[in-house]
């Protein structure tokens, strides 16, 4: 079986390794063909293809694009991008300005109950590239003592109904799903199980995203329930759609799959990668 992991952060966004140390520990830990998709921002892309390359393992360009659907945030990964296409370059630039802004918001947010500093606070943990995201936020909460990790607090801080959340405008999903097209790519609903929809709205995502040109579901990932990684699986399958497998790893300990342990896919599926030239399993 190929050792594949099409779902992994650096910290070009809100992951702990740099693009080369996320590579080596995906080497050491035996990935085949890795992906990292960092949250809007395709800038760690060539570094880390430049490492796996001196690794052997296969290389595949890829972005996890936040959307904004019905009211809710959806993250949709792009594989197989071109990272030179302008559309794209330009569409994620505008999302990043996004993320500037609304940390401006949270930390307003916070600072209502007592929080303060925390934009700064935040900032101290984001990388070079200056994205912004809540994990930054958590990180420094943590930090703090507000909580004692960051699962915590989202829970208890940045999720809907929390005081640090702020409602955001994300990318259309539509846009995200031309830009990763466009530029010759594969989009892939990530973790689906994580919006917590209704059948009716998830069956009206799943058409959408299929008439849109969407390509596949993210079936296998660290945050689905075996009983869910059956049920996407299911729900591709009769949408003709292709499945994905990625950890969405962050940093040691941070997410439940490790790069390289990620399970099989169920069988019966068309993995996004069956036509992808190249793929050869060392085993
Ligand atoms: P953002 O795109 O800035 O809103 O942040 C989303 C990121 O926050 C996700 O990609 C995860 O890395 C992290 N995240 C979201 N929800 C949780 C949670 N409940 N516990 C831990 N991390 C979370
Ligand atoms: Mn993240
Ligand atoms: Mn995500
Ligand atoms: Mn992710």
């Amino acid at each position: 079986m190929l050792n594949i992991d099409l779902h992994c952060h650096s910290t070009i966004s809100d992951g702990l390794l740099t693009p080369t140390q996320l590579v080596e520990r995906a080497a050491i830990r035996g990935v085949e063909t890795l992906a990292l998709t960092d949250h809007d921002d395709i800038a760690g892309l060539a570094e880390a293809r430049q490492i796996a390359e001196t690794k052997n393992i296969t290389f595949i360009n890829g972005v996890e694009i936040s959307v904004s659907w019905r009211g809710r945030t959806l993250h949709i990964v792009g594989l197989d991008i071109d990272p030179q296409y302008t559309p794209l370059i330009e569409g994620l630039a505008v999302v990043r300005a996004g993320r500037t802004q609304r940390a401006e918001n949270i930390a307003a947010e916070l600072a209502k109950i007592g929080i303060h500093d925390s934009l700064a606070g935040a900032y101290a943990y984001v990388g070079e590239q200056r994205l912004i995201g809540r994990t930054h936020f958590a990180r420094f909460l943590v930090e703090q003592g507000y909580a004692k990790d960051v699962k915590s607090v989202f829970k208890k801080y940045l999720i809907k109904g929390k005081p640090g959340y702020t409602p955001h405008e994300w990318a259309a999903l539509s846009d995200a799903i031309d830009w990763i097209r466009g530029s010759g790519g594969r989009a892939v609903i990530a973790h689906p199980g994580r919006y917590h929809l209704g059948k009716n709205v998830l069956n009206d995502l799943f058409d959408e995203f299929c008439a849109l040109g969407g390509a596949a579901i993210e079936v296998v990932t660290s945050s689905h329930t075996p009983e869910q990684v059956i049920d996407f699986a299911k729900h591709a399958r009769n949408m003709d759609l292709m499945v994905s497998c990625g950890s969405d790893f962050h940093g040691p300990g941070e997410s439940y799959y490790d790069l390289g342990q990620l399970p099989e896919l169920p069988l019966g599926c068309k993995p996004v990668w069956h036509d992808w030239k190249n793929l050869t399993s060392i085993e």
